[in-house]
């Protein structure tokens, strides 16, 4: 070990030691409140990445530290062969505010509960006596469901599941948006499932469209498959409801959390509807840390907040401004074709000419105190905190033309 002094040298030590699949910004974050954020050498930057998506509160939410510190000085992890309050609690609250939910189970990330996810199809299925081949599960190019081998095979992606064969089976991928496409894939009788995110995220922030989600929900019934949203990026009040799901007016029968959930702790659900809700019984599944105390508090107290009416009005008031601003910088500019997206989820499109810069635009932006985030090399991401003030909005769009 040696005695690190200077920024340079602590980035050193990432890229000596860290395995090499990150290519972080090269700053030192020390320090964050509210929306602001402060590295090691003093800058302040305005931000509109939380993570990605995740601090949906901003940084130390004085609600979310006292729930994390109470906490942390009475019981930090049972395991789940024992009760602890926390969990009991949120599993409850998470059941009432989903609207359709019977059970929950409680894990550590987004991959983990879209992992659970695929198990209690495949268990659904094979209590429903299906055989494996019939088993299948449809999901969208374009989306993204995590790293995990099974999540990362229901990321319709092929730069995300290279060299990674072979893959889990029984998936089959689909354009988003094309219910007819879909159609055509559920044909054969042998779907048990189709997944999806109702807004994509990583993607290209690109919303499902109109009706799209209600088509879907009807192929399900009529195929008898199961409806499984991946909420993990567009819940937790990010698109200006609780649920981005509740806005297409569907029902699903499984929904996975996690990213804003704990507001910056790790934790991840899923949420099942009744007709699930039973499937898996004693040691079908587990995890050692899922439903952990810390992580339950910080998320209770979370999920009160996120899912208030001063939350879903700052959120439309916040993504009328940020909409607004960015399509008239984008005819001043010609720098974007479009801007989509719900709520506080939302892309700009790179024009033509502009193709492939999203990662030299961060760049600059981060130069001029502003964290952004990229959706692919075409598309800028805004996903800033939920509670982000008018100032704090004035400010980073400020940094961003600048940046342009
Ligand atoms: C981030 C994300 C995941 C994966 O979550 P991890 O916590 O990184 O495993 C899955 N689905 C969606 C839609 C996401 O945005």
């Amino acid at each position: 070990m040696h005695v690190v002094s200077s920024t340079a040298d602590l980035i050193a030590l990432g890229q000596q030691y860290y395995l090499p699949v990150y290519r972080p910004r090269e700053v030192i974050l020390e320090r964050g409140q509210g929306s602001r954020l402060w590295d090691r050498d003093g800058r302040e930057y305005i931000d509109f990445a939380a993570g990605i998506a995740v601090c949906g509160l901003g940084h130390c939410d004085p609600d979310l530290v006292a729930a994390l510190t109470e906490q942390a000085g009475k019981l930090w992890h049972t395991s789940n062969v024992f009760y602890s309050e926390p969990p009991l609690r949120l599993a409850e609250e998470l059941v009432a505010a989903s609207r359709f939910a019977s059970r929950a189970f409680l894990c550590n990330s987004g991959a983990e509960a879209n992992e659970a996810a695929i198990k209690l199809v495949r268990k659904w299925a094979a209590a429903q006596g299906r055989a494996p081949e019939r088993r299948v599960i449809v999901t969208f190019r374009g989306s993204f469901h995590g790293r995990t081998l099974a999540a990362v095979t229901a990321t319709a992606q092929p730069k995300y599941q290279e060299g990674y064969e072979p893959l889990p089976q029984g998936f089959r991928y689909v354009d988003f948006n094309d219910a007819a496409q879909l159609e055509a894939a559920m044909a054969p009788g042998d779907v048990a499932a189709v997944l999806l995110e109702p807004v994509q995220g990583e993607g290209g922030v690109m919303p499902a469209a109109d009706g799209f989600l209600k088509n879907v929900r009807e192929l399900c019934d009529r195929h008898g498959a199961l409806l499984v949203l991946d909420e993990i990026q567009s819940g937790m009040g990010r698109t200006g409801t609780l649920f981005a799901h509740w806005q297409d007016g569907v029902v699903p029968d499984i929904v996975t959390l996690a990213k804003a959930l704990g507001g910056g702790f790790p934790i991840g659900a899923l949420l099942a509807g009744p007709k699930v809700a039973e499937v898996m019984q004693f040691g079908a599944h587990g995890t050692t840390f899922g439903g952990n105390p810390l992580a339950a508090a910080v998320a209770r107290a979370a999920l009160r907040k996120l899912s208030s009416p001063e939350i879903a009005a700052n959120v439309a008031k916040q993504s009328a401004a940020l909409r607004s601003a960015l399509q008239e910088m984008g005819r001043d500019t010609g720098l974007f074709s479009e801007v989509r997206g719900r709520g506080l989820m939302m892309g700009a499109v790179l024009s033509e000419a502009h193709r492939g810069k999203a990662g030299e635009i961060l760049n600059r932006a981060a130069e001029r105190g502003l964290l952004l985030l990229q959706a692919g090399p075409d598309v800028l991401r805004f996903v800033p905190a939920l509670n982000i003030g008018d100032e704090d909005i004035a400010e980073g769009l400020k940094r961003l033309r600048a940046a342009v």
